[in-house]
């Protein structure tokens, strides 16, 4: 079974797909960590957002893993290395909405997920889960919350993770990737017809889930 769980930034689609992986014993799947990867490899290696054949040939040869533990927490892997940490770092995050929207880079990472994905039950948070990487999904969501509300759960999020960062750098984050991912050519963020949506503003993460098991289990 395959279930998509797409949408911006800090509406809690990652902790929710987590979550729900866990209590269905399905691999959870974090499709922009594969990107936040990548991103760190470019800087690693000092390749220009812009240089996309470079870029291109580095998503080529770049290994990536995710590994779930009994807990449900993911580490990532790059090269054999373990980045969860470095990834999450707001220099990455600055950079990755530019990396991800080039459509070679797109091409690589699509077909890992797919491979990924269909080795196992899997749940897979992403930004074109359901629309692109799969499309027939058995079932699809697309979660969303207010921009402020977004905001304020991302600051508090990095803050309690050690993060030097304000609420207005988050503000401007958000705003710079929901516009770079909604307005690319290649697979832009966009809820899939068939999606369910769920407004999680006003919900606690695990009332999320709970809707979300319902539609599952319904
Ligand atoms: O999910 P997360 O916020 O960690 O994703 C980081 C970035 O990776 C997103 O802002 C987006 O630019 C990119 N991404 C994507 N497609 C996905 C998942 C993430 O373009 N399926």
């Amino acid at each position: 079974m395959i279930i998509a769980m797409d949408g911006p930034a800090g509406a809690g689609k990652s902790t929710v797909a987590r979550i729900t992986a866990q209590k269905l014993g399905f691999l959870y799947i974090d499709t922009g960590a594969m990107y936040r990867a990548l991103t760190l490899k470019a800087m690693e290696l000092n390749i220009g957002v812009n240089d996309t054949a470079a870029l291109i040939e580095m998503a080529r040869t770049a290994s990536i893993d995710l590994v779930n533990n009994a807990q449900g927490v993911l580490t990532v892997f790059l090269d054999g290395k373990d980045v969860s940490a470095p990834i999450r770092h707001p220099r990455i995050t600055k950079l990755v909405s530019d990396i991800a929207k080039i459509k070679g880079v797109r091409v690589i990472m699509l077909e890992l997920q797919r491979k990924l994905g269909l080795a196992r039950d899997s749940v897979l948070d992403g930004r074109d889960i359901g629309t692109v990487v799969f499309p027939d999904a058995d079932r699809k969501f697309y979660i969303d919350a207010d921009f402020n509300e977004r905001a304020r759960r991302r600051y508090k999020e990095l803050k309690e993770a050690g993060q030097d960062i304000t609420l207005q750098d988050i503000e401007n984050d958000l705003r710079n990737r929901d516009n770079i991912d909604s307005t690319r050519e290649c697979a832009p963020l966009k809820k899939a017809d068939d999606a369910i949506f769920i407004d999680t503003t006003n919900l606690a993460i695990e009332e999320v889930v709970n809707k979300v098991l319902g539609y599952i289990n319904g």
